[in-house]
């Protein structure tokens, strides 16, 4: 022991304070486990709370009611011309990739002045929330995918208004293209896009992905094993290959998720505390905080690897989406057809974050396009969609 090191013997000690580890640590307390947080930042919340969803969705809000007032003109209610405060929550300062002009996404929440044009690097779900951001707010914004397609991985039916609505919103969307270079020229910044002659941007948000961070944690002198992508392998109970040693959240892999994280932290407590538990939770909702928002849960047509029916219900058949004058979303549901249970929901629209909750539930529930489309949902409520999408199956399959 060094002079400053304390040394403490509790039950469970818990490192990280995000999602994954205040939600184990709060379950384990409630199971009487004396518990301590050690979190090697200066507060507790983690990546969600200071550099994630919350700032993310804050500033989103703010996006979207700038684009509200914008569409209330439709409806004959005018504003003035917006003017933007400094209410973007306070930041840790950001890494620095080269050049305080480029951002990463911690940078780009605490940028300071609205860029006249951004290059968004990566088309994925942090890239288009923060360029919806920063379109909103006025930048030129320009995004750079190396994919075929935004949102990669994503089922391409509940992709395509979003590209619809981001070609409208962005100066330029490059797919299929690659930033080959950057160069601070010092008053901006000059990228490279594949194919093309140099641009200046006055700032560059990259946002490829993110790793998992399991070379700070001492497992070198444990048992527990890392993958070669660096995240630390667990089973169903979070339990690494060290039998003291459970894992959950972002540095176990993907989907990088605080709700996943939240999950399986309260199933390690649980486990820590010698209750039968396991994450065997079926339906991860996945939502994209854009305009319109993107979600989905389950099984969707791609990944179904068996005999599925799809139905798919456009929002322009709904009397709640036409009366906030937005008809651009769709409803799919993917159904096993030997039990015609729903394995799989997506939906694209506003307010999709807050629908996927009743998918969630029925997949995880067993529920079947019966169950779905003889349940009363209140009308006229965007919910109707999924009742309607089961219907329409139902319909198809027996007139
Ligand atoms: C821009 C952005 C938007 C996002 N939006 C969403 C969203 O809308 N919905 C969603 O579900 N997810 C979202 N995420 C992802 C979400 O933030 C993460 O999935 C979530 O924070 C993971 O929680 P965690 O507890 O695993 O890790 P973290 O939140 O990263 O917490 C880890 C904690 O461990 C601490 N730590 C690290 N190393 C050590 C060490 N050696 N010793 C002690 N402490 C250590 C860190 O300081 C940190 O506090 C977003 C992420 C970003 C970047």
């Amino acid at each position: 022991m060094v002079m400053g090191d304390l040394v403490t013997e509790v039950d469970v000690a818990v490192l990280g304070g995000g999602p994954g580890g205040y939600s184990a640590a709060f379950r384990c307390a409630e199971l009487g486990l004396e518990t301590v947080v050690i979190d090697a930042g200066h507060r507790l919340g983690g990546a969600c709370l200071f550099e994630g969803c919350i700032p993310s969705k804050a500033l989103l809000h703010v996006a979207a009611v700038l684009g509200e007032a914008e569409r209330a003109k439709e409806f004959g209610v005018g504003f003035g011309e917006a003017r933007i405060s400094g209410s973007a929550p306070m930041m840790p300062s950001g890494f620095a990739v080269g050049s305080d002009r480029i951002m990463d996404s911690t940078g780009a929440l605490e940028v300071p002045e609205i860029p006249e044009h951004l290059l968004v690097v990566g088309g994925g779900y942090i890239g288009l929330e923060l360029g919806q951001v920063y379109a909103a707010l006025g930048s030129r914004v320009t995004v750079v995918e190396m994919m075929d397609g935004l949102l990669p991985g994503v089922d391409r039916d509940l992709v395509q208004p979003l590209a619809r609505r981001c070609e409208k919103l962005f100066a330029a969307i490059h797919l299929g293209r690659k930033v080959s270079a950057v160069k601070d020229i010092g008053a901006a910044i000059e990228a490279t896009i594949e194919g093309q002659a140099p641009q200046s941007f006055d700032r560059v948000l990259v946002a490829v992905g993110r790793r998992a961070v399991s070379d700070s944690l001492g497992l070198e002198s444990t048992k527990a094993k890392v993958t070669d992508r660096a995240f630390v392998a667990i089973d169903e109970h979070c339990r690494t290959s060290d039998p003291h040693l459970y894992a959950v959240g972002d540095v176990t892999g993907e989907p990088m998720l605080a709700h996943r994280a939240m999950r399986q932290g309260k199933v390690a407590a649980e486990c820590i505390a010698g209750r039968p538990s396991a994450f065997d939770n079926v339906a991860i909702p996945a939502v994209v905080f854009t305009d319109p928002e993107v979600a989905w849960c389950g099984v969707m047509e791609a990944q179904a690897g068996r005999e599925i029916k799809i139905a798919k219900f456009s929002w322009a058949a709904s009397g709640r989406a036409a009366t906030i004058g937005r008809s651009d979303g769709l409803t799919k549901l993917v159904v096993e057809a030997a039990s015609n249970r729903v394995i799989g929901v997506g939906i694209v629209g506003p307010g999709a974050g807050e629908l996927i909750a009743e998918a969630a539930l029925a997949i995880e529930t067993a529920v079947t396009a019966e169950d779905l489309a003889v349940t009363i949902h209140a009308h006229p409520t965007l919910s109707e969609s999924l009742m309607e999408s089961a219907e329409g199956l139902l319909h198809r399959s027996s007139p």
